[in-house]
């Protein structure tokens, strides 16, 4: 009799979980449009496996970008950390590198070579990608190092600026160090986003000294444990606006900082980035003025994955809301704007509360509004 309680309460917690499953609106892969002129590759930079001080073996994490719907990963593991060496020893630092282009061969996953130059702060820890060979890279000093990368020919970033491990009011800071491998060419970009931290001071930093906007999972146990991908969670990932879907393009477009960065709800880019991401994300489907109405029924469709919070700036009121407005992912949203007189056309302007452009700044939409119903 236990028994059969317990099978059926098994039953019945499998058949809710299958229910909370079907729930989702929409899948876990991740989906954003291409923007106008470049398709937009999603992206994580920074990731662990057991080749460093991550708890999985590769094919794992190849698994879980498929699974997310990315285009683009590297493995960016600890060139002098490596805890589990005595376990797994690889004089070869190439070798999750190699391990995951074999997994991925099968997949329209792209796979890029990295390694994490793990220094103690100045300069902290820094990817360097697109390389060529890891095992040079290991270097006494740090300035060695980064001379490698760019002799063969990397991108670099500065990894989590704002971690307390090295700065414990957690707030990023450059130092000389970094002025000299901004100045040098020797560092590209800077994580503004990493794991589950935002930092507006490096948002700053990266905008005072034109660096690539960039955030990443640094990821070193599962994805769904971290991000809870069952509850609908994401990882942070850069999405890079790129001429084509290639390695060679998604460095050309990480080189010149067309980069948004999607980290939990919010979207964080150079003005310019965040504006071709609006405009793709956010279409008016369809504007009528119902019955004998003066009111403008405008179906706006959001084609991203992420929900948009609108602050109105117009002198319009709407019918049924406030002056903040939520589209939600994947899905159409109506508004209903009090327009007095029956417009032929006109404009609505929105603050996007969640698309961040600069610390405390916010883009701005404008949606051109015209009538389908006439
Ligand atoms: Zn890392």
């Amino acid at each position: 009799m236990k028994k059969l309680t317990l099978t059926l309460l098994l039953l019945f917690v499998t058949l809710l979980g299958f229910g909370q499953n079907h729930n989702h609106a929409f899948g876990r892969k991740i989906n954003f449009p291409n923007v106008e002129g470049y398709v937009t590759l999603k992206a994580d930079l920074h990731i662990h496996t057991v080749f460093s001080d991550g708890s999985v073996w590769p094919d794992i994490r190849v698994q879980e970008a498929i699974r997310d719907g990315l285009d683009v990963i590297s493995l960016t593991e600890h060139l002098e950390y490596q805890p589990h060496s005595a376990d797994i020893p690889h004089p070869n630092r190439n070798r999750s590198y190699e391990l995951a282009v074999r997994l991925a061969r099968n997949s329209n996953l792209m796979i890029v070579r990295g390694s994490e130059i793990t220094r103690s702060m100045p300069p902290g820890h820094s990817n360097a990608i697109f390389i060529e060979d890891a095992n040079p890279m290991l270097k006494e000093e740090a300035m060695e190092a980064f001379q490698e990368a760019k002799n063969q020919n990397a991108f670099v970033f500065w990894n989590h600026p704002t971690w307390t491990g090295q700065e414990k009011d957690g707030i990023a800071k450059l130092y000389d160090l970094h002025r000299d491998l901004i100045s040098k060419g020797l560092l590209h970009g800077i994580e503004v986003v990493n794991m589950d931290t935002y930092s507006e001071e490096a948002l700053k930093i990266a905008l005072d000294n034109n660096l690539t906007i960039m955030g990443t999972s640094d990821v070193h146990g599962l994805i769904d444990w971290d991000y809870e991908t069952q509850h609908g969670g994401h990882r942070p990932i850069t999405l890079v606006f790129s001429k084509e879907r290639s390695i060679e393009s998604l460095q050309e477009g990480l080189t010149a900082g067309r980069t948004v960065v999607w980290y939990n709800n919010l979207l964080v880019g150079k003005e310019e980035n965040m504006n071709l991401l609006l405009d793709a994300s956010l279409k008016v489907e369809k504007v009528e003025y119902p019955g004998n109405t003066s009111i403008a029924h405008v179906t706006i469709k959001n084609l991203s994955d992420t929900e948009f919070e609108l602050r109105n700036l117009t002198d319009f009121s709407f019918y049924d809301m406030a002056d903040l407005v939520k589209i939600k992912p994947q899905s159409e949203t109506v508004i209903k704007v009090k327009t007095k007189d029956i417009l032929s056309d006109f404009d609505l302007e929105f603050e996007v509360m969640n698309a961040v452009i600069a610390p405390k700044a916010h883009a701005k939409l404008t949606l051109h509004v015209a009538r389908t119903d006439n």
